[in-house]
C-alpha cells in the first residue's frame, strides 16, 4: 500500500476525463464541497488532461457546483488527449500543476483516465515530488477493475431497460423480433445485466467468445423458441453488446437468411428489427443511486487524499480480490474500499482480455440462466 505522506494539501484539482458518465457532476460537486469544507481550495481542470495541458484551470466555488447533482454529462467537460500518453506531455502537465500550486488531483473517469493518473504520479517518471492523486471510477461500461460498480452504470442500465420495455410493447403487437444494441465495445456488462433486468430472451456479448455461426444459431433458436410459445403478444428481445463479434446489420441479415431458409409455411413469419441505442445510453439525468454512489466514492477519495494517501482509487464493494494486500477498507464508508491504482489497471486488463475470474463467472452465470431467459 502506498505510504502516507505528511504534506498538507492546499489546492486540489478536480478533473473529469474520458467517456462521460451520468453522475460525474455529483462527484464534482461532492469533491468541491468537501474540499472547501475542509479548508482546501478546489480548482476545476476543464476538459480533462487536454485542458490541463492548455491550462484551462479555474477555482471551483460551492456556487459553481450548486444544483449540478441533477445534471447528466459533466460541467467540467471531458476530452481525449493523446499528448498525455507521452512522457513529455505528462512532464509539461507536472510543470503546469506546480505553477498553479496544485498539490493534489481527483481524477473522475474510466480506465484510460486512471491510467493517466497513475502515469502522472509514477515515482520513476515523476520522482519524489509527484503530487498526490486519487481516482474515482466513472464509466457506463463497468469495465474498471476492482470496483463492483462505477458511476454511470446504474443510470445507463435504467435507460436501456426503459427503452427495451418500450420496444417490447411495440414488438409484441406485431410478433417482431428486436435486436437491441447497447454500448460496450470491450465489455458486455451493460448488455448482460440489462438483459436480465429487461426480461430479454437472449444476450450477446464479446466475453462469450462465440463465433459468428454460433451467435446466429443462438439468435435463430431463441426466436424459434419464443415463436413456439403458444401465447398471444409474442416478442423476441435480444440484447447485443456493441463489441460482439459481428455488426448488428450483418447479424440481422444472417438471421433473416437463416430464418427464411428454415421456416415452414405453418409458422407465422417473424420480422426482425434492429435498434441501436448508441449515445442515448450515455446521457440523461443520473439515477438516485448514481448520485449517491458518486457522492460516497468521492467522499472516500477526498478523505484519503487529505489523510496523505495517493495513487489509489475509491471502490464500491470490491469483487474477487486477486491481491488482498493492495485493497484496504475505507475508514470513511464501510461499503467503500481504497485500491492501488496499479492493481486496478492490472485487473482492468484481465477484465478486458477475458482472463479475470469475474468475467469468467459472469459468462458462466449467464450460460446457466440462458434457458431461463427464454421463458
Ligand atoms: P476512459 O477514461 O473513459 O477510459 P480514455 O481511454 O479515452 O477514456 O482515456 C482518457 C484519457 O486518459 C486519454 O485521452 C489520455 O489522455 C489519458 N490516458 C489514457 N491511457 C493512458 C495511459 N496509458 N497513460 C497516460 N495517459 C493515458
Amino acid at each position: 500500500m502506498e505510504a502516507k505522506r505528511s504534506r498538507t494539501l492546499r489546492r486540489v484539482g478536480i478533473l473529469t476525463s474520458g467517456g462521460d458518465a451520468p453522475g460525474m457532476n455529483a462527484a464534482v460537486r461532492a469533491a468541491a464541497a468537501l474540499l472547501s469544507g475542509r479548508g482546501v481550495e478546489p480548482v476545476g481542470v476543464y476538459f480533462g488532461y487536454r485542458g490541463l495541458l492548455r491550462e484551462e484551470i479555474e477555482p471551483l466555488t460551492p456556487a459553481h457546483v450548486a444544483h449540478i447533482i441533477r445534471d447528466g454529462g459533466t460541467i467540467l467537460g471531458s476530452a481525449r488527449c493523446p499528448e498525455f500518453m507521452e512522457p513529455a506531455g505528462r512532464q509539461r502537465a507536472r510543470e503546469i500543476l506546480a505553477r498553479h500550486q496544485i498539490d493534489g488531483l481527483i481524477v473522475i473517469g474510466g480506465n484510460g483516465s486512471l491510467a493517466g493518473a497513475a502515469a502522472l504520479t509514477d515515482p520513476e517518471e515523476a520522482g519524489e515530488e509527484a503530487i498526490s492523486v486519487m481516482g474515482v471510477p466513472a464509466s457506463i461500461d463497468n469495465d474498471i477493475g476492482l470496483t463492483g460498480l462505477a458511476i454511470g452504470v446504474d443510470t445507463a442500465m435504467n435507460t436501456i431497460v426503459e427503452a427495451c420495455d418500450k420496444i417490447s410493447d411495440t414488438a409484441s403487437a406485431f410478433n417482431r423480433a428486436f435486436i437491441v444494441e447497447v454500448m460496450g465495445r470491450d465489455s458486455g456488462y451493460l448488455a448482460m445485466t440489462a438483459a436480465v433486468a429487461a426480461g430479454a430472451d437472449a444476450v450477446l456479448f464479446p466475453e462469450s467468445g462465440r463465433d459468428e455461426d454460433e451467435i446466429v444459431t443462438s439468435v435463430v433458436e431463441t426466436i424459434e423458441a419464443v415463436l413456439a410459445r403458444q401465447r398471444r403478444s409474442r416478442r423476441a428481445l435480444i440484447i447485443k453488446a456493441e463489441g460482439t463479434r459481428l455488426s448488428v446489420d450483418r447479424l440481422k441479415a444472417l438471421v433473416d437468411a437463416r430464418m427464411a431458409a428454415t421456416h415452414g409455411e405453418d409458422r407465422p413469419r417473424v420480422e426482425t428489427r434492429v435498434t441501436v441505442l448508441g449515445h442515448v445510453v450515455r446521457g440523461g439525468r443520473p439515477s438516485a443511486f448514481d448520485r449517491l454512489l458518486a457522492s460516497r466514492l468521492t467522499r472516500v477519495a477526498v478523505d484519503a487524499l487529505l489523510a496523505g494517501r495517493t495513487r489509489e482509487m475509491a471502490a464500491w464493494m470490491v469483487p474477487m480480490v486477486p491481491d488482498a494486500a493492495k485493497v484496504v477498507r475505507s475508514d470513511s464508508d464501510p461499503y467503500c474500499w481504497l485500491v492501488e491504482l496499479g492493481a486496478v489497471l492490472a485487473e482492468t486488463r484481465r477484465l478486458l482480455d477475458g482472463t479475470s475470474p469475474l468475467v469468467q463467472w459472469r459468462s458462466r452465470a449467464l450460460d446457466d440462466v440462458a434457458p431461463v431467459l427464454v421463458l
